[in-house]
């Protein structure tokens, strides 16, 4: 069982008063807050190693430059990954999935196909769309049900020769819902079509293993597992990384370059041009160690009864409907209350000090699904607490009599 006491005191913020009362995070979905280990492990670069790496011989170069390559490798660990040179550092998971649909761009035909989930994150809509723009082919959508569960007859039906690529997430950042990704990535291989993950929501909660899923592209962020902003990681199989073009040219991706011809640095570099995010790579491994320490049996168990005690207490409240039903759900309540805005909901619990999103959550499909604006978000970490959950449905009560 976790000391919920001795981990919240690894979080700095979590004792400070937001319009004069505690504070209470739950707008974990949108960013994790970080603990003071890895706020540490960005002023310790700066403060003894700054310097640019795999280029000077100098040794303040060598030290950021294993610092770097130790935190890949750290990552490469806790995912599984067959090689570090599979594990590419990103500025988040927007960077990676455009990276690799700007790669696609050299390999789709008219015609060709692209499944995207209905349950997706605009990120993991929007340059698909614009590939399809690009290249001739085609978008076709993964639909749900009312629960918020992909319907996987649907999908299979959608399956064909003609499917180039699927996309899909581990876990709804709008919903919650825990997507039967094993089960897609064997069938998307079947019809010989890739695979991407987007694991921005699934890495907070459990430890993904690439082999074992067999995904060809796994992306998520940094800030979402209490690490920066500002990174993130794309892992890819060895062969597609080889087989897809450069992202951006510039230093550090070339072997060689003359105005003739240029070669390409191998892998990871060939995807990895200019300076990174050095200090917030270094502390992104830091953030994956602190994860492991506090260890995700533990996160889960939790995070579960947090879910199950706050949809009960939410429950109590006359008129709120929960949106995302699935069986398999993580710590995230998407809810509304009949006859009120959910943005004034937002508005009048902040005052109090409960912080939670409100809107579309980046997923306007799935708002136009239920045929709302939006909803209100309540996303739980790990060093979150049932008092917190009271003091929210405390609040969303007081709200709710003022507005109605
Ligand atoms: C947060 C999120 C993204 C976008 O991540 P960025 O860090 O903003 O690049 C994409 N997909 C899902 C499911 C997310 O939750």
């Amino acid at each position: 069982m976790l000391d919920i006491n001795k981990i919240r005191a690894d979080f700095p913020i979590l004792t400070q008063k937001v319009n004069g009362k505690p504070l209470v995070y739950f707008d974990n979905g949108a960013t994790s807050q970080k603990p003071q280990v890895v706020i540490d492990a960005i002023s310790k670069y700066y403060q003894e190693i700054n310097a640019n790496i795999h280029r000077g011989v100098h040794t303040l170069s060598q030290l950021a430059t294993d610092a770097y390559e130790t935190s890949r490798g750290k990552i490469q660990s806790h995912i599984n990954a067959k090689f570090a040179h599979e594990v590419l550092f990103t500025s988040g998971t927007t960077h990676g999935i455009n990276l690799v649909t700007n790669g696609f761009a050299a390999i789709l035909k008219p015609g060709d196909e692209i499944l995207v989930s209905a349950l997706e994150h605009h990120s993991n809509i929007v340059p698909w769309q614009m590939l399809c723009e690009k290249t001739g082919a085609v978008l076709r959508v993964i639909p749900m049900n009312q629960e918020g569960e992909l319907i996987m007859s649907e999908y299979d039906a959608l399956l064909s020769n003609k499917t180039k690529i699927v996309t899909v997430n581990h876990i709804s950042n709008a919903l919650g819902t825990v997507n039967p990704i094993k089960y897609m990535i064997d069938k998307a291989h079947k019809v010989g079509a890739a695979i991407l993950i987007d694991g921005a929501q699934a890495v907070p909660h459990l430890k993904p293993d690439v082999q074992e899923l067999d995904c060809d592209f796994y992306v998520f962020s940094g800030h979402k597992i209490c690490g920066p902003t500002g990174t993130g990681i794309l892992y890819g199989k060895e062969a597609w990384l080889n087989k897809l073009p450069p992202y951006q040219g510039g230093g550090e991706m070339i072997k060689e370059v003359s105005f003739e011809k240029t070669t390409y640095a191998e892998l990871p570099h060939k995807f990895e041009a200019g300076t990174p995010n050095i200090a917030g790579g270094i502390a992104l491994g830091t953030a994956v160690d602190y994860m492991n320490e506090v260890g995700f049996n533990n996160i889960q168990q939790q995070e579960k009864e947090l879910l199950d005690y706050g949809t009960k207490r939410l429950l109590e409240i006359e008129g709120l409907k929960i949106f995302g039903t699935a069986k398999e759900k993580t710590s995230v309540i998407s809810f509304n209350i009949e006859g009120i805005h959910p943005y004034d909901i937002g508005t009048i619990i902040d005052k109090l000090g409960i912080a939670v999103r409100t809107g579309h959550h980046c997923a306007q499909p799935i708002m136009t699904f239920f045929n709302i604006p939006g909803t209100i978000r309540a996303s739980f970490a790990f060093y979150n607490t049932k008092e917190e959950i009271d003091l929210m449905v405390a609040a969303v009560k007081k709200a709710q009599l003022m507005l109605s």
